[in-house]
């Protein structure tokens, strides 16, 4: 996806700081924290966001990244957690590739 700034990210034509890399994935940490750590989690196939997860076609996928969360979050230190993803513009989402907010080392109010 050319305009994309995730994709960007994936092809490295955009800095990020990566804490995890392998062929199906991508974990960074967001530029703009919301949390004392806040780590966003991406697949590299271009989906809009949680729903296309959801296809069929994508169940191998769904898999690998959710078993890989918690190794990530442990990775960076943290036990306790929140996991996020933000589905549609009415939802707060911004960036319309999937992406798994990762959010924690401190406290988090409860909703
Ligand atoms: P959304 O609101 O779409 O769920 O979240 C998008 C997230 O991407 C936001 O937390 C925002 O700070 C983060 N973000 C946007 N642009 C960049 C970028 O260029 N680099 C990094 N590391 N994070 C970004
Ligand atoms: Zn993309």
């Amino acid at each position: 996806m050319e305009d994309c700034i995730f994709c960007k990210i994936i092809k490295g034509e955009i800095p990020s700081s990566k804490v995890y890399e392998d062929d199906q994935m991508l974990a960074f940490k967001d530029i703009a924290p919301k949390a004392e750590t806040h780590l966003l989690v991406i697949p590299k196939k271009h989906l809009k966001n949680f729903n296309e997860l959801a296809d069929e076609e994508e169940t191998l996928l769904t898999a690998h990244m959710m078993q890989k969360i918690p190794y990530i979050a442990r990775s960076a230190g943290l036990s306790d957690y929140r996991l996020v993803t933000n589905n549609g513009a009415g939802a707060g989402q911004v960036v319309f590739h999937l992406h798994f907010h990762i959010l924690g080392g401190s406290s988090l109010p409860g909703f």
